[in-house]
């Protein structure tokens, strides 16, 4: 299958990553939308919220532990915002489940 955040997952492409475990790596967006722009994405290729289920939401509810372990080792003490756009109408340019993490920043809601 030819998904680049698979790659970015097992090395074929390089990114910045600011963490990784078994199953989870996070590492810098391409292009910051703030001073602070993480992606965080499962190991296993999981294409989108909308295929979430039973079996595989385990990673999920670990990313979200992650993300809590970066807010508080990078001092997101003024907040942060967490994305996932899901589908086209919301923007989902890459069909591998992501998680932005956003901060450094004021954010505005609700999102334009
Ligand atoms: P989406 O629009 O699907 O919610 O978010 C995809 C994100 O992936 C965008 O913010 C884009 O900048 C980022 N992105 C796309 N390709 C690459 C890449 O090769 N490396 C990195 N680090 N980020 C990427
Ligand atoms: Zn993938």
């Amino acid at each position: 299958m030819d998904c680049i955040f698979c790659k970015i997952a097992n090395g074929e492409i390089p990114a910045t990553k600011v963490y990784e475990d078994e199953t989870v790596v996070a590492f810098n967006d391409l292009e910051p939308q703030a001073p602070t722009h993480i992606l965080v994405i499962p190991k296993e290729h999981i294409s989108s919220a909308a295929e979430v289920t039973e079996e595989n939401s385990k990673v999920i509810a670990h990313i979200f532990e992650v993300i809590a372990k970066l807010s508080k080792d990078l001092k997101m003490d003024e907040g942060f915002r967490v994305v996932n756009n899901c589908g086209d109408s919301a923007g989902q340019t890459v069909k591998h489940i992501h998680f932005h993490l956003l901060s450094g920043r004021k954010f505005t809601w609700p999102a334009g």
